[in-house]
């Protein structure tokens, strides 16, 4: 809600404004936000391994001391449960820990040490040495799903901030009061941390301009986004049209595609159901990895499974979704894919809270689906669509048909792996995790996850944005060629003053 440049936070449950207003940002806060990030920058990158790992840290900490007071701001804002919330922000803690830990071990940087042969013939080589900077001040976007984890302090914030790249914040409409809390939070640990005051800032905004601005801006040297494949592919194509074009790590929607093989329908199909209508209808659907699409092959099992479907769905309450307009989309979704000919309702959750979002699982053929791309898209909500094929030809062929997912879901029997092996294959090539056996929900904050894929998922493949690998998103490699040792970082200095694992002509050693 707003009236001219202010706007108020509205309570999902209640549908009404929040006491305290916003701001949004004047063109004068948006260059001073980025003018001071480029005066921080300087001094930051300059800061060591134990400096930037103490400051991620305090951040974690002071997020802590914020209490319950926190958790209560954001369930009003989001109407997200208290326990989920809770959940949340240990995750958005751990996250910075974990970067907190890559920092202070230090090989991130990726040192890579080819040693002068002044003796070679018939060039002699030179003393040539490379490793990751920071690329500068990086502008973040968060989504409105995920109001701790992917917001303020989340896992873009702490992964450019851990890089050595400060940070502007676009702070999502949905929940301005959490993201206010947690600005302060962080400010608090860049006063104790001895930081420069530009490292970090935050902008509100309701409305597209100042992320826009944000983006073009010459001293912005990456984008950091998380929602909606609109918002995403609009700033992609704004960053490449400035003068000065500048990398977008947008992690967008996906329907992450689930194939469920014909021996693991036949044997487990009660599980099955049961994962699938869990995975679909927790937290109202309303995770970027929400299982949107199934593939089954037609057999004397499926009506079974979609009446399981069914039965494990009309247990499932409507709930609130984060915005009204959230709500609102997803309603004209289902209604868009109830127009569809030859596309059936096969379950349903319970019709117990009209203003909330029910749950729903509808049915096409795979001839529909072909025909039909938006029965393919994402309706960001609790609804999922099962493809039936009639053959292992047509699953695989919808397998190669598939646009950039984040996830792939394969349940199967050892017998169906075997006869599908080449499914495997298929899947590697358009998405950023497969699973075996599992659900697509819930995403685990590690060294080895990717959280990520082919475009439309992302607009930069070859990223994650969850996991310690999104560090890189926000740096460069440089390399020094015939530099006098006082001159270099310590990281490739000729002795190695940090013991991190170096690469020296072709061997990894510390
Ligand atoms: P959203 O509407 O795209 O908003 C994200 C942020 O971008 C907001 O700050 C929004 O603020 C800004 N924005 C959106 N469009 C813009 C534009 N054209 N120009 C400038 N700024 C723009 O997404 P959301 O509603 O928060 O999140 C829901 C979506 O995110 C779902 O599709 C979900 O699947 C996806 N998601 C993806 C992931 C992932 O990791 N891939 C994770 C969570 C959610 P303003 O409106 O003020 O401009």
């Amino acid at each position: 809600m707003s009236t001219n440049n202010i706007f108020f936070a509205i309570n999902p449950a209640t549908n009404k404004p929040l006491h305290g207003e916003f701001v949004n940002a004047s063109s004068k806060q948006i260059d001073d936000a980025v003018n001071k990030a480029t005066a921080a920058f300087n001094s930051y990158r300059k800061k060591d391994n134990q400096q930037i790992a103490n400051f991620l840290e305090a951040i974690a900490d002071e997020i802590l001391n914020l209490g319950d007071a926190l958790i209560e701001k954001c369930n009003l804002e989001t109407a997200l449960p208290i326990a989920r919330l809770q959940g949340e922000r240990g995750r958005t803690i751990n996250q910075l820990k974990l970067f907190a830990s890559v920092v202070k071990e230090g090989s991130w940087v990726d040192a890579r040490i080819d040693t002068a042969m002044p003796d070679r013939v018939p060039i002699p080589r030179s003393d040539i040495r490379q490793m990751l900077i920071p690329l500068g001040p990086v502008v973040v976007f968060g989504a409105s799903n995920f109001p701790l984890a992917f917001s303020v302090a989340g896992g873009d914030t702490a992964s450019a901030l851990a890089a050595g790249c400060p940070v502007v914040f676009k702070g999502h409409p949905a929940h301005p009061g959490t993201s206010q809390m947690v600005a302060d939070a962080i400010s608090k640990a860049v006063k104790k941390s001895g930081m420069p005051e530009g490292v970090f800032s935050l902008l509100y905004s309701n409305s597209n301009e100042v992320g826009e601005a944000l983006v073009k801006h010459p001293g912005i040297k990456a984008v950091g986004f998380t929602g909606s494949f609109r918002g995403g592919k609009a700033l992609f194509e704004l960053a490449n049209s400035r003068p000065e074009p500048i990398p977008v790590y947008a992690e967008m929607g996906s329907t992450n595609p689930v194939f469920i093989l014909p021996r693991a329908l036949k044997e487990k199909s009660k599980e099955i159901a049961s994962g699938m209508v869990n995975s679909i209808s927790m937290g109202v659907g309303q995770f970027c990895t929400n299982p949107g699409l199934s593939f089954v092959q037609k057999s004397e099992k499926t009506e079974d499974f979609y009446k399981l479907l069914n039965t494990d769905l009309s247990k499932v309450s409507a709930g609130t979704m984060l915005t009204p307009t959230i709500l609102k989309t997803y309603n004209a979704g289902l209604k868009n894919i109830a127009t569809f000919e030859n596309v059936e309702e096969i379950a349903v959750g319970l019709v117990d809270n009209s203003e909330g979002a029910i749950s729903r699982i509808f049915k096409t053929s795979m001839d529909n689906f072909i025909k039909n791309k938006q029965l393919s898209e994402e309706n960001f909500g609790p609804s999922s669509v099962v493809v039936e094929a009639t053959s292992k030809k047509e699953i695989l062929d919808a397998a190669r048909n598939l646009e950039g997912h984040l996830t792939a879901t394969i349940h199967g029997t050892d017998e169906d792996f075997e006869e599908y092996k080449e499914l495997f294959d298929i899947l590697e090539l358009k998405v950023g995790r497969i699973l075996i056996n599992g659900y697509p929900t819930g995403v685990e904050v590690c060294h080895a996850m990717v959280h990520g894929g082919p475009y439309p998922a992302t607009t930069a493949p070859n990223s994650t944005s969850v996991g310690t690998n999104a560090i890189k998103r926000f740096v460069r490699p440089i390399c020094f060629q015939d530099y006098p040792d006082a001159f270099l970082p310590n990281a490739i200095k000729k002795e190695n003053k940090l013991n991190i694992w170096r690469l020296v002509n072709g061997n990894l050693e510390k």
